[in-house]
């Protein structure tokens, strides 16, 4: 029987809803979370995901303030704009949009956002409380998947989990959350051996690599469940062919945008064998506005103590 797939869509948008009743408590109380996102430079693709970012803001109550900065800022003067989001009262969130410029140190300003404030769970602080199983403000994407995990019904505890990647803003807390998550966890990444034999372990994987479509139908184990975090553009038309067939949503995109998203997981040989899957787009993706959200209700709360 072919792969359930996930609506990540319909779960983002469960998760927002309950953010937003929880907001409109804390309203009636006199506060009202706030969240900064500092963009760096004119990047189309950054300055999408920001206006994305502020507009989930304003659907659920949130203050949003959007800093655009040039491309020619230095680290200390990103630093010292950064500090002054710190200092600033309406501000529960701080999020620097990714990439910098080369020319800007990228650890420095990730490290300058005061931890409390730090809704992408990437500073050192953070990421060392989540080592330590800490209540914490933790990365939005691995978090996503733990909620798609909970919320299909998927059983975690006792799981061979393998996940594929091992990035500070993906595999590695991905790791560390399924493992206090009571699963069995592989991490692997572009030096590991015979990496179809381990995948083929796995009760859940984790794809975040980079690869399109480079976990295919053989790597899986019948009944896993694959979430597919992988986000790579495809732009060639036999590519797509070669990847979608003839799916006329992916053919009508991809006339439209000349290019269609695919995931690190061959969607079409996979769902044969998995369980349970995510879709490329429409799975991971959109969860993690969502925890954005959720982490800035939480660093609210956390800063408040409440
Ligand atoms: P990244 O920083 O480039 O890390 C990629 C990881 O994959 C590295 O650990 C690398 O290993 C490993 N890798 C690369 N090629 C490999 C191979 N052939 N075999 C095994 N491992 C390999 O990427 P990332 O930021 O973690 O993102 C991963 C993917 O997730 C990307 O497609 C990205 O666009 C997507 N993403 C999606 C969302 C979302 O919201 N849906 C959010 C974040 C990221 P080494 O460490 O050895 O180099």
């Amino acid at each position: 029987m072919p792969a359930t797939f996930i609506n990540g869509t319909k779960i983002a948008e469960q998760i927002k809803r309950e953010v937003a009743s929880e907001v409109e408590t804390l309203r009636q109380r006199g506060i009202q979370p706030g969240l900064a996102v500092v963009l760096v430079g004119d990047d189309a693709a950054s300055s999408a995901y920001v206006n994305m970012k502020a507009k989930a803001c304003e659907e659920l109550g949130i203050y949003s303030r959007k800093l655009t900065i040039p491309s020619s800022v230095s680290t200390e003067e990103l630093c010292s704009d950064v500090r002054k989001l710190n200092e600033d009262d309406a501000i529960d969130g701080i999020l620097v949009q990714l990439p910098l410029p080369k020319h800007v140190d990228k650890h420095t300003i990730l490290e300058a956002v005061q931890p409390k404030k730090d809704v992408d769970g990437f500073h050192s602080v953070n990421v060392g409380s989540l080592v330590l199983g800490h209540e914490t403000l933790v990365a939005c994407t691995p978090s996503g998947v733990m909620e798609i995990l909970h919320r299909s019904g998927v059983t975690v505890e006792g799981a061979n989990a393998v996940v594929l990647g091992r990035s500070d803003d993906v595999g590695k807390p991905q790791a560390l959350l399924l493992m206090h998550a009571n699963a069995t966890v592989t991490i692997c990444h572009s030096k590991t051996r015979n990496l179809p034999n381990i995948v083929r372990q796995a009760d859940i994987v984790v794809a975040a690599i980079g690869k399109t479509a480079m976990v295919t139908r053989d790597w899986v184990k019948p009944g896993a469940v694959v979430i597919d975090v992988g986000t790579n553009r495809v732009s060639d038309r036999a590519e797509v062919q070669r990847l979608f067939g003839a799916d006329p949503g992916r053919w009508k995109d991809f006339e439209k945008r000349g290019y269609v998203w695919a995931g690190d997981v061959d969607e079409r040989g996979v769902k044969e064998v998995a369980s349970i899957m995510t879709p490329v787009p429409g799975g991971v993706g959109p969860m993690t506005i969502a925890i954005l959200m959720k982490n800035t209700l939480k660093a609210a709360r956390m800063r408040r103590a409440i």
